[in-house]
């Protein structure tokens, strides 16, 4: 490689070029494609913002035809040319180059055809994940994503909440414990955290409004297109509201999200042929006892106190095309225990659900601050008090009432790209059967 050149300085980048006709540029990217033909040779040029068609005449010098004719997909170049408006390229430029140099080979064959002309399965695409994710989907996928991070953050911090970050490593299983997986730290058996539950509610004590973006984990068995073993969870707890109120913060944030990709991301959803569900209404909250008699009324059998599977949300979905929706209200044994249950109707929380259709985006509560309950819950469901020590103890120094809920990053990706599976919309997905790349 050439020394002492300021690439980032030196270079334009493709999406720069219709500014640039007539004048000399320095292009650095990938070799898309490569088409040799009777006068021409032509590049397809792949930079993070675009394509551009390099064009080499055969007479030019036999150096530029000699580097060329060798190229391969995914190599890496740098091309020296002049910008050219042009009537028949069909990006509507071209740059006809002084020189091309390879500044990194991809030996072939390669695993994988970054242009999607020969399609892979999804195996083969995770498997060479740093060849998949080059491809015009995936950058859209992620340029996706990264307006969804930034919109999050966004709204959070305009309206005050303090960004945590809360342990992965825990000693106890706090939370019930069933689906953590257990790791050897120094001898001792301690777990990976599922979420950032009790450290949120202990925050909202301090900072009142708190946030998290981050991976969890879950030993996770189902192999479904939306579980993951590590996951990203974006949490949110506030002091001093309510279930109602709360779900309105939901609200906001998930519609906030969506105005920004629609805004940010014409391109991108352009390329996955995706349309943006609609959000000019505010979502419908049913309770837990509508959406079980809506699960019934098509024919699908459920009894009080059941959690929805698959059969029931296919069902519940029918009511609700292209909408998210609220389920509130649950039947307080099928939420955690620090879920706070409803004073007129104990068996009854105040709880619930954000569904897109089917599928499950966020769940949340009003959490329980009276010590007394707390304690009564956690000897109900068989925990050991004695593993909550400091959780308690914050329950009797001034816990103030409050809300939160956790939301799955890559659940809202399915519906802001349309993918059909968390996999596809996650960079390096762990599951049952997946643990590289
Ligand atoms: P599910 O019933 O779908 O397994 P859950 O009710 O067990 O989810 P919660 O504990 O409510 O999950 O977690 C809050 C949110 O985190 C979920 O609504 C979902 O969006 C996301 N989430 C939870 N578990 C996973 C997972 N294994 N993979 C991906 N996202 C997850
Ligand atoms: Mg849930």
């Amino acid at each position: 490689m050439s020394k002492g050149i300021d690439m980032r300085r030196e270079r334009t980048l493709i999406s720069e070029i219709p500014e640039k006709v007539g004048s000399t540029v320095t292009l650095y990217g990938w070799v898309h494609e490569v088409r040799d033909t009777a006068r021409f040779i032509f590049i397809i040029l792949r930079d993070r913002s675009g394509f551009a068609q390099i064009t080499i005449p055969k007479q030019s010098m036999s150096e530029l035809i000699s580097v060329a004719s060798r190229l391969h997909h995914e190599d890496v170049i740098m091309v020296h040319g002049t910008v050219v408006k042009s009537e028949i390229a069909k990006l509507g430029y071209e740059i006809i180059p002084n020189s091309v140099e390879i500044l990194s080979r991809a030996i072939h064959p390669l695993p994988l055809d970054v242009t999607g002309k020969t399609p892979a399965d999804l195996d083969t695409k995770l498997d060479a994940r740093y060849l998949s994710l080059r491809s015009a989907d995936n950058q859209a996928i992620f340029k996706i994503q990264t307006t969804a991070l930034m919109a999050m953050r966004e709204y959070l911090w305009k309206n005050g909440y303090i960004e945590m970050i809360s342990p992965r490593i825990i000693a106890y299983a706090s939370e019930g414990g069933a689906d953590l997986f257990a790791v050897d730290y120094f001898g001792k058996k301690v777990f990976l955290a599922q979420s950032p539950q009790l450290y949120k509610e202990m925050l909202a004590g301090a900072f009142e409004r708190v946030f998290e973006i981050g991976l969890f984990y879950r030993a996770e068995k189902s192999r479904t297109t939306y579980h993951l073993t590590e996951f990203v969870s974006v949490d949110v707890e506030e002091a001093f509201v309510n279930m109602d109120e709360i779900t309105e913060t939901l609200e906001n944030l998930v519609k906030h999200v969506i105005e920004k990709v629609k805004e940010n991301n014409k391109k991108e959803l352009e390329i996955l042929n995706h349309k943006l569900p609609p959000i000019n209404s505010s979502f419908k909250r049913i309770t837990y006892d509508e959406a079980v008699e809506i699960v019934k009324s098509k024919g699908i059998e459920m009894n009080w106190g059941e959690d929805f599977g698959a059969p029931q949300m296919k069902a519940l979905s029918e009511e609700f095309t292209s909408q998210f929706y609220f389920i509130i209200d649950w039947p307080s044994q099928l939420r955690p225990f620090y879920t706070k249950p409803d004073p007129k109707r104990p068996e009854i929380c105040k709880a619930f659900d954000l569904v897109y259709e089917w599928l499950e985006i966020a769940s949340g509560s009003e959490r329980i601050t009276d010590k007394d309950l707390f304690m009564q819950n956690l000897l109900k469901r068989g925990l050991n008090p004695a593993d909550f020590e400091i959780f308690i103890k914050y329950l009797s120094s001034g816990a103030p009432p409050h809300a939160g809920f956790g939301l799955g990053l890559s659940r809202l990706m399915l519906i802001l790209t349309g993918k059909k599976n968390i996999k596809e919309v996650t960079m390096f997905p762990r599951d049952v059967d997946r643990l590289k790349p």
